[in-house]
């Protein structure tokens, strides 16, 4: 069992004014394995006067020392891999090929940011004004469960690079791994008050920090809705915002398609992180001619997709984070039943075989129209839809028809095909037959997806504000 009851302040770990506790759940046993006392409106006060007092010393910091820190840090986080690892299958139930991936890509987010700023010229001169990229001041991370280290990390290299100070909130059902994870940035040795990490609930610390007064930034990753909250709170004070958000990503079979390839690429970002991710590709865009060969393809590939104990080697699918999360999971299955989607693969209740656990069978609903709320509205979980269309004309018009823009995926046997389809997508990012991450490339949505981006030096820039000094 573990306890965690303290927070991290101006360089040291503190027990929280705030007395509210909440229980910590292995998600594949629905066993309590843990409580975190969560900090309020206080903690977040002291939090940001920590960051506040610490942002004059490391706003003069120069490019050369932040790029010392963000080396330290990458080493901090990597020393203990192997636990980030363990307590993140622990905790959140993610399979260990996905936890072992995600550890690797929170700590090389610190390296990428070397790269960035190495390359990075802080002053230009635009005509005859001097210009300086000047760091934002303070700002706020707020960030969800479905990959704890790789969104704290991210916000915090990209604050550090541009020499703001931070105060982070995490998602208060992840505390077991933001204590493990905040150990190891303690140990990099940062300025005291430089970054700080506040336990607490969203309706409480993270509404005190979107509405701080000495708060200049905020950077958001979550859910459309709570990103709408922040998006009003900061209004008042005209706050800097970088909003991550929801996702429903078009995941479009061209007609051409080698189906040995597209069909287990489709399947893989479709289920990515338990389909608990936001770039998930759920929507399965099918050309009418090759339907029937699709959906069989599809049915065989999900009867061999392994859903189960995260531990056990060859495991793709892990439980949903929370009963609630379950829950709602399976509220949407029932509701494609509804609407009239057929059930081509999964369905309503646990895999077989699994008696307790929050899992969810890999669900993948055909005979799906765009209209449908199970097409619209973001499951995350691992609920596939299979649309059909006639041309490629509709396949695009559907794959933009959403309030979403934030990853698509083209699949096709033609490179240039492919690009000419990927440029009529609205979205932020598009992939092209599976195409691995690229770190430095901007991420963030088009829509209702979120504003502004991050990652290398767009990332960047999103914590800088330019000012003319005209002589
Ligand atoms: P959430 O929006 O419920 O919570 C995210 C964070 O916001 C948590 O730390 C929460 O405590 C906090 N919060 C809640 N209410 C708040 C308020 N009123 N003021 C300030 N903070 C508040 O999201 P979640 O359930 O933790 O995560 C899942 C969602 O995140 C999905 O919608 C998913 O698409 C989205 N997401 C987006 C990205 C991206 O990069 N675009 C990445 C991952 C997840």
């Amino acid at each position: 069992m573990r306890s965690i009851d303290k927070i991290y302040i101006n360089g040291a770990f503190v027990a929280p004014h705030g007395e509210e506790t909440a229980d910590l759940f292995n998600p594949a046993t629905e066993m309590k394995i843990g409580q975190v006392r969560l900090g309020d409106a206080t903690d977040a006060d002291a939090a940001v006067a920590a960051a506040k007092q610490a942002f004059p010393a490391f706003s003069r910091t120069t490019k050369a020392e932040r790029i010392a820190f963000l080396k330290r840090l990458h080493a901090a986080v990597s020393a203990r891999a192997d636990e980030l690892a363990r307590v993140m299958v622990e905790e959140y139930g993610a399979p260990r090929y996905f936890v072992g991936f995600s550890v690797a890509n929170a700590a090389s987010v610190f390296l990428d940011m070397v790269e960035t700023l190495e390359a990075y010229d802080f002053t230009r001169t635009i005509g005859r004004a001097e210009v300086e990229m000047r760091p934002h001041g303070v700002v706020v991370a707020i960030t969800p469960w479905n990959s704890n280290y790789g969104f704290i990390c991210t916000k915090l290299a990209m604050a550090i690079a541009a020499g703001c100070t931070i105060v982070l909130k995490p998602s208060e059902m992840s505390a077991i791994q933001t204590q493990v994870l905040t150990e190891c940035l303690h140990a990099a040795g940062l300025p005291a008050g430089v970054f700080n990490i506040v336990n607490g609930r969203g309706d409480v610390v993270g509404a005190t920090l979107s509405s701080h007064p000495d708060v200049a930034k905020i950077s958001f990753t979550g859910s459309t809705g709570v990103g709408r909250s922040i998006l009003l709170a900061a209004a008042q004070t005209m706050k800097r915002v970088t909003l991550e958000l929801g996702g429903k990503g078009p995941n479009v079979i061209l007609e051409d398609a080698d189906l040995d390839a597209a069909i287990p690429t489709a399947l893989m970002s479709g289920f990515m992180n338990s389909g608990q991710a936001c770039i998930a590709g759920t929507r399965i865009l099918a050309p009418e001619s090759r339907l029937p060969e699709i959906l069989e393809r599809l049915k065989t590939a999900v009867a061999a997709i392994k859903a189960g104990d995260p531990n056990e080697p060859g495991v793709q699918i892990g439980p949903m984070v929370s009963q609630k999360q379950y829950e709602r999971v399976q509220g949407y299955i029932r509701l494609g039943l509804e609407e009239g989607a057929d059930l081509l693969a999964g369905g309503e209740g646990r895999p077989a075989g699994l008696e307790r656990g929050w899992f969810v069978q890999p669900t993948i609903f055909s005979g799906v129209t765009n209209q449908m709320r199970i097409a619209r509205e973001e499951i995350f979980g691992p609920v596939l839809c299979v649309i059909p269309y006639r041309d490629e004309a509709e396949a695009v018009a559907i794959a933009n028809d959403t309030s979403y823009g934030l990853q698509a995926y083209v699949l096709s046997s033609d490179a240039d095909r492919a690009r000419a389809f990927a440029d009529q997508l609205d979205s932020g990012r598009v992939v092209i037959n599976g195409a691995p991450h690229e770190p430095l490339a901007p991420f963030g949505g088009f829509k209702q997806s979120g504003i502004g981006r991050e990652y290398g030096v767009f990332g960047l820039e999103a914590y800088l504000e330019p000012r003319a000094v005209l002589a």
